[in-house]
This record gives C-alpha cells, structure tokens and sequence, in this order.
C-alpha cells in the first residue's frame, strides 16, 4: 500500500510510503523488534518533522489498536492506551464524575503525543498536561516492555520524551472529581495596563486565563477567563465582557469554540477553546510558541510589542498563557513558572520562516524554550544551554534505546554536544 503521510497542518508530508498500524500489540512488539528504525504519529498536530521517521524507518500508528481506556475511581487514576486522543479520553473519565486537571485549546490530540513535546493549557496553577501522568509503559527496540513511574529516578526524562525512548503504549494519569467551569471572554485589555503587576493579577485571576493579540495594535484583543465554578468568582476590572460569540482568530465562527458567556458546563467543554465536533484554530495555518520565565513577561511582551509591524502581516492570532513549573527535563517549562507566547502563522511557510527568526531573535535574551511541536529554528546547539538536566536525558536515551532505534534527526540534533 502507498500512501501520502502528512500532518495536521499539510506543511509536512513524512518520507515514510506508509503509515504501519498494527492492530494487536504482539503485532505492534514484532513490528519493532525487526525495524533499525522506528517513529509513532500521535494525531499528527505538530508543526515541524519531530515525529519523521525517515525513508527507511517504519512509521507506527496505534490508531489500529483496540482504543484503552481504564479508570480506577477508587484510585483517581486511569490507564490509557497510546493512540487515545482527548475527547474520547474526557467523555470517558466524565462519565466516572471524575476529572483532568487541564486540557490544551483543542481535546483532537493524542495524550502520548501531547506530553511528549510538553503540550499545556494556561493556569498559574497548572503545570504542562505530562504534570499529570503517574506512569509510561513503553515498548523498546527489541519488543519488550518497561514501565517507568513516578518516583523512579528515570521518570524526569520519560514522559515529555519526544519519542525518543520506545513505543508508548499506555499512562497512567492522575485524576480528580469532576468539577464545572465557566468561560468569559472580555476585549481590549491595554498592554499600557499589563505592567509586570497588572499582568500578574490578570492572569491569576482565574484558573486558566488566555490573552490574545493580533499585534495590529498595542494590547490584547481578547481575554478568555475560564472559572471553576468551586472557586469565587472573579473581579475583572481591566477589560470590558464581549457582547457576542468570539473564536480566537478574527473572521473565525464563534459557533466552532466552547460555551462562553459564563454559562456553566462540564470541565471538558470548556478548558478547550475548540469544540471536538469542529475544526480547532483557523485550519490553515502554521504554529510556534515560545515559552520564557514568568518573572520575565512584561519584558518579553514590551520586546515583542517593538517589532509588532513585522509581525502581523502574517500573524492570525498570538496566545499568551501561564504553564506551571513542572520537573520533567526536556519540559519547556522544566524547573520554572512559565509565560508562553503562542504565534498562529498564516499557512505560507517561506513568508512566515524569516518572521520567525525575528521573533527568536527579540526573545533571545529572555532564556527561551521554543515548543518541540511548533515550527522553529533556533539551532539545536543553542536550544543545549536552556536545558540543565540534557545530560540526563541522553544517558536515559542510552540505556533504554542504545541502538538509536527511536532516533531521527530531530531527536540527533537535540542530544548532540
Ligand atoms: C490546532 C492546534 C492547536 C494546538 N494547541 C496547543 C495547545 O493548546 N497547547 C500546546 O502546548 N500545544 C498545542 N498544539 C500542539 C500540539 O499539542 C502538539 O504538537 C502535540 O504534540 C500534538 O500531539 P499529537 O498526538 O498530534 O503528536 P504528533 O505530532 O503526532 O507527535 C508528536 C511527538 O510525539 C511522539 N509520539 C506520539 N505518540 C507516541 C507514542 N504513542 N509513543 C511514542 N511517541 C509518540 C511522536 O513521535 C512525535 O515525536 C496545537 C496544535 C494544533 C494543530
């Protein structure tokens, strides 16, 4: 069989003729056990060639496998198999009155797939979406199984792991009772008004909050308060509320995103922007992300505010959010409390790449990580300094993959030096 793999976004169709889904994991274990090279495609939502395996390498699905979904309410925790996206993951835990404690703006992303590139949600509160997982079994090269827990001095390195390690075929993740959110969008928040005290407040004012921006201008456009109904309600003095229905990028039907207006509602139809049912984000289009020190933000936003003209020709909307200080190594919010500044690009990618360097260029001083799952092109060997615990993760990449087998030249880049 011959196929085109490409991802979500179509910027990158994958050198592999086709995409392998073995539909047992006896299948799956042999399939890897007799392939020098091997990568798994999640749901295909990252940007860039994180996830190529290569002409010669086998490129997995687990799409094929029986989908696995396992909730312990006694124990809060659920076992997940690797191929399981969000939605279907959230409606399942719902349906137990039980809980996640985030999700990203989209529930269409495999959970494997997400933490291994350190994919998070907003909240000052909230760590990235791997804060969650208690427990990785893997397959490795030669088709056996390792489970890595937390509390094991291997586990910093094995869930935001870029697939480097082995086949993930389940998590384990923590739990907790289900709780209700309701989601208020409020426009035109002055970026005069986000001194480093005002920004602070702002997005500690509630449990997720996300700023957006088309840069045209100085300030945010729109501000989305997501509340947990179990915590007060909010005092929001800097914006005024929306009077209609709003999607994140301008021109983009409201109808496509999760409940607002204050209207209360399950935990996984509102954490999300976009509904499952739809298309999430604008559909055409290409993504980066930044993630810098939260102590830093006010510089950072005032840095990019300086080449906004540069910016928005080719900008459809910039998300800021808070992500948590977690401690997985290769996390970009490893070790400290996190401002990420997200870019959604128009869908040229010649257009967009020499903005991009631009805008790494103006983050350079602020010790920034970019997202391993969005375009970028700071060089590997720059991308080193930023990660104190590298040395770590290269030895544990020794030790469970020694021949290479999860390696492609992403994953080279990032572990050289
Ligand atoms: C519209 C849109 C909105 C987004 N919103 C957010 C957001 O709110 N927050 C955010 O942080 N990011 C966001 N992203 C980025 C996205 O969350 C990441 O790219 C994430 O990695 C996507 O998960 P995936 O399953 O599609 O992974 P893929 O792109 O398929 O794979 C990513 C990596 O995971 C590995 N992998 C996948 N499954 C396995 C497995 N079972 N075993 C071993 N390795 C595996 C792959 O080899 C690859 O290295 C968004 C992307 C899109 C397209």
């Amino acid at each position: 069989m011959t196929e085109s793999v490409t991802n979500w976004a179509g910027n990158i169709t994958y050198a592999a003729k086709e995409l392998h889904r073995p539909r047992t994991l006896d299948a799956l274990r042999a399939l890897v056990a007799e392939s020098p090279r091997v990568r798994v495609l999640g749901s295909g939502h990252s940007f860039n060639e994180i996830a190529e395996a290569g002409e010669d390498g086998v490129l997995l699905s687990l799409g094929g496998l029986p989908p696995r979904i396992d909730v312990d309410t006694a124990a809060r925790t659920v076992r997940v198999g690797g191929g399981v996206r969000y939605a279907e993951l959230a409606r399942e835990v719902h349906r137990h009155g039980l809980a996640l404690a985030n999700m990203a703006s989209l529930p269409h992303i495999s959970v494997a797939g997400s933490v291994a590139t350190g994919t998070h949600g907003s909240g000052v509160g909230n760590g990235p979406l791997s804060s969650s997982v208690r427990a990785v079994e893997l397959v490795t090269a030669d088709g056996s199984t390792v489970t890595v827990e937390r509390g094991d001095e291997r586990f910093g390195g094995a869930v935001t792991s870029l697939g480097a390690l082995g086949v993930v075929v389940t998590l384990t993740l923590d739990l907790e009772p289900a709780f209700e959110v309701e989601q208020r969008v409020f426009t035109e928040l002055p970026l005069e008004g986000t001194d480093a005290g005002t920004f602070e407040k702002v997005m500690a004012s509630a449990y997720s909050v996300s700023l957006f921006t088309d840069w045209r201008s100085p300030g945010f456009r729109q501000v989305w308060v997501k509340r947990r109904t179990d915590q007060p309600l909010p005092d929001f003095p800097w914006a005024a509320p929306a009077t209609e229905k709003m999607h994140p990028v301008p021109g983009m039907p409201g109808v496509n995103c999760t409940e607002q207006f204050g209207v209360p509602g399950p935990w996984h139809e509102r954490l999300p922007h976009f509904r499952a049912e739809f298309t999430p984000s604008s559909g055409a289009e290409l993504q980066s992300e930044y993630l810098v020190p939260s102590r830093s933000a006010a510089l950072v936003l005032g840095a990019l505010d300086g080449i906004r003209e540069t910016v928005a020709p080719v900008l459809q909307t910039c998300e800021v959010r808070a992500v948590a200080a977690d401690d997985q190594w290769l996390s970009p919010s490893y070790d400290r409390d996190t401002v990420a500044v997200h870019f959604t690009w128009i869908e040229d990618t010649r257009t967009v790449l020499p903005v991009v360097r631009r805008v790494e260029e103006a983050l350079a001083p602020f010790d920034t990580r970019p997202h391993w799952g969005k375009v970028f092109t700071t060089p590997a060997a720059e991308l080193h300094a930023h990660y104190p615990r590298l040395h770590d993760f290269r030895a544990l990449v020794r030790d469970l993959d020694p021949r290479g087998t999860f390696t492609n030249a992403f994953v080279r880049d990032v572990l050289a030096g």
